[in-house]
């Protein structure tokens, strides 16, 4: 982890990761590395947005002896993609966990106003577990900040959210921080600025458009 300008983001500076995000921004890197990078960048991270994941002591036996073993304890941790581009980093955290439940926020961005248009929300169960909310570009922070809305209005507990990101921009951590400012946030690297389209800079472009070689 490097010191980051804000309290609650965590810039996670593991060298695979930061390799791995560097191939991603080149802008000929095809989809198919776009989205497998992407993937290994989600898992590479897991490992530490999920390290206080509270452990319980079971009795299991090995082939040779009885042990009390540490499993991870409560029911398993959610993972919500916000749509589309959050998908990519989800199949990362998947795999990883793969005990998790996956639940979907899908948003929009409003083209003209910036301001994101929620058009599908599937959770599943809140109580007690874990929300890791994934979506790769922090950029305006007004859909991220709409997800975590989202999730509190469904029952969620703030406590038990983190969001993870994979680029951040200023902007965009300033704006969940006026809301949220207690929820953590992680990602690889926190950017420039916005462009005018409210485009991360440098940024790697569309996220979701790289991903599905989409226009
Ligand atoms: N969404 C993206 O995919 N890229 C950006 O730079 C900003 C928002």
């Amino acid at each position: 982890m490097i010191p980051s300008p804000f309290p609650n983001l965590h810039i996670i500076n593991h060298p695979l990761i930061q390799h791995k995000l560097t191939q991603m921004r080149k802008e000929n890197t095809p989809k198919h590395a776009f989205r497998q990078l992407l993937r290994e960048i989600a898992l590479l991270m897991g490992y530490e947005v999920t390290r206080d994941l509270p452990l319980k002591i079971e009795p299991i036996s090995t082939p040779l002896a009885s042990m009390e073993a540490p499993v991870i304890a409560g029911p398993n941790p959610a993972i919500i993609p916000i749509l589309r581009a959050g998908l990519g980093m989800a199949d990362g955290l998947l795999e990883l966990m793969p005990e998790a439940d996956e639940g979907h926020i899908g948003m929009y961005r409003d083209p003209v106003t910036k301001k994101p248009v929620e058009y599908l929300v599937k959770l599943p169960p809140t109580s007690g577990r874990m929300f890791f909310l994934v979506d790769p570009m922090l950029a305006t922070g007004n859909s991220a900040v709409a997800a975590v809305d989202t999730l509190i209005s469904h029952g969620v507990d703030p406590s038990k959210i983190k969001f993870m990101a994979l680029v951040a921009a200023p902007e965009g951590v300033q704006v969940f921080n006026e809301k949220y400012s207690h929820i953590p946030i992680y990602a690889a690297a926190l950017d420039e600025r916005l462009n005018e389209k409210a485009y991360i800079l440098p940024g790697l472009g569309d996220a979701g458009d790289r991903l599905f070689g989409t226009l």
